[in-house]
């Protein structure tokens, strides 16, 4: 109860840096209370139907969850007791695809009334703080998984066979278990889960296992019966949605919270302005590369939007009166968190403005928590991935890099319009602006499915009014969908 109070009552400015009274922090996670705190937005308003289903979400999960699953997945056919499961897949992907593809399965199950579980043996659980209070979201160590030598790398055994939705189709949904196939890659039979005639017979189906890369929630606004639902959670016309389900759902564990906590707090708090900088390459830069694509991101899109001071030129103060100007004030002007696997471009950021100074004379310091250099797939980077989610959400001025579901958590999170870097490679776009306004917060989907079935064809005219309004193309994907 604290920590939602702690969350109504933030109102801050710019720059501000709040104390936190310990009274509202949840010792079990801390993040929870404190994260908005930190945030340069004010936090982003929870719909009060939104909150109110969260909470009858949550008794449900605490009446169902501790259930004994070799019953649940045995059990023949549909279900009779009140309890539906949902079982979250962890797949090996980067952690911003299994976060959208997480809050989209969550954001299904609570409009569906099936109680969300998570693999405990996998990395997200192990990162994130439990979101329903007196109740667990990890499965528990007697779930089936199955032998480790015969179930794949993501999937407990029991989800491996588990019928597709084609099979479930074909069987008239007469099944204990559906495994939802909801990747970026969809068979035409997987893509029949966004029709609205295969919702009800789908709602009888005990436990659905859901493993998926994307970012569904905008998909969902397209079916019918999942729009009736979603406009009464998220009335009006601001669809912040991501900012508002991770707001409730997703938290930073303790072990992350307090590397993230250190740092906000020992580099970034004490300046004026902060700016965060997601530098995301798809291949691997050599070191020729490096340099001209710092000066390019610095000219031609940091300094000529404003997020950061022009350099110096000839016509800057002198070295004298910069002495003087320091012997005044020592305060940094503007704090620059730069997240990327490669840390040469932290480096090179930090050494063109230490060597030139700005136009300004205004201090500008770079900071960056790790340079992993490629992606592992590991707890430790998984960790140090969140906790730079995180930093970067907490800045005034956010240019992350074009089509990243890691820059698409942190401006969720931040619940701001970034600019967005067009890197191509490890290049940036060679015509044009090399950056831009991103139209939403919100994430894109980058492959949304489109099916072949006569309710996607059949939409009443309030619905497809709807759709005009509130759903449009990315700006970095063609053919993705994005909630405006
Ligand atoms: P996307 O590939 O940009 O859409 O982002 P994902 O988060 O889905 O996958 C990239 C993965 O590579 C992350 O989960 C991290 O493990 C790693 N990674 C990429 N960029 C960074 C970065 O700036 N910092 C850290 N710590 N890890 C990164």
């Amino acid at each position: 109860i604290l920590h939602w109070r702690a969350l109504w009552v933030w109102k801050a400015m710019p720059s501000e840096q709040t104390r936190i009274s310990a009274g509202s922090i949840d010792p079990s996670c801390v993040s929870r209370s404190s994260q908005h705190l930190y945030r340069a937005n004010k936090v982003a308003d929870i719909s009060p139907t939104l909150l109110e289903s969260w909470k009858r979400y949550g008794e449900l999960h605490r009446k169902c969850a501790p259930s004994n699953w070799t019953e649940v997945l045995e059990e023949s056919s549909h279900v009779n007791s009140s309890c539906k499961f949902m079982i979250y897949v962890e797949t090996h992907e980067g952690l911003g695809n299994r976060i959208l593809s997480l809050l989209s399965a969550l954001l299904y199950s609570m409009i569906t009334d099936r109680v969300l579980m998570i693999d405990s043996r996998k990395e997200v659980g192990k990162i994130l703080c439990e979101p329903f209070q007196g109740s667990s979201w990890l499965l528990p160590a007697d779930f089936p998984y199955g032998e480790p030598w015969f179930s794949s790398l993501w999937f407990p055994e029991i989800v491996k066979h588990a019928p597709d939705l084609g099979q479930a189709i074909d069987k008239n949904f007469s099944v204990p278990i559906v495994h939802l196939h909801l990747a970026h890659v969809q068979r035409e039979t997987d893509k029949l889960f966004f029709c609205n005639e295969f919702q009800e017979p789908l709602s009888h189906v005990r436990t659905l296992a859901w493993s998926s890369n994307q970012y569904f929630v905008s998909s969902f606004f397209k079916v019918p019966w999942m729009w009736r639902k979603l406009v009464t959670l998220f009335p009006g016309s601001r669809l912040d949605i991501f900012a508002q389900l991770s707001s409730l759902a997703i938290a930073p564990a303790n072990s992350i919270w307090s590397l993230v906590s250190r740092f906000y707090n020992s580099y970034l708090s004490c300046s004026k302005s902060r700016v965060g900088v997601q530098i995301r390459t798809h291949s691997r830069p050599d070191l020729a590369s490096f340099d001209p694509l710092v000066n390019q991101i610095v000219s031609r899109c940091l300094t000529s939007h404003h997020l950061l001071p022009n350099l110096s030129s000839s016509s800057s103060p002198s070295l004298i009166e910069f002495e003087k100007q320091q012997q005044q004030q020592h305060q940094v002007d503007v704090s620059v968190f730069v997240a990327s696997l490669q840390g040469k471009y932290y480096e090179t950021l930090r050494d063109e403005f230490l060597q030139n100074g700005t136009a300004s004379e205004e201090l500008v310091s770079f900071h960056s928590l790790s340079s992993e250099g490629a992606e592992w797939h590991n707890l430790h980077q998984a960790s140090l991935a969140l906790a730079e989610m995180w930093l970067l959400s907490f800045a005034h001025h956010l240019a992350t890099s074009e089509f990243s579901t890691f820059g698409y958590i942190s401006r969720g999170l931040a619940r701001t319009r970034p600019w967005m870097l067009k890197i191509r490679g490890t290049e940036l776009h060679p015509e044009g602006d090399v950056c831009y306004l991103s139209q939403s917060s919100e994430p894109c989907t980058h492959f949304p499915q489109q099916p072949d079935c006569s309710s996607a064809r059949n939409i009443s005219t309030e619905h497809r009014e709807w759709i005009k309004r509130h759903l449009g193309g990315c700006q970095d994907q063609r053919g993705g969908l994005q909630l405006l």
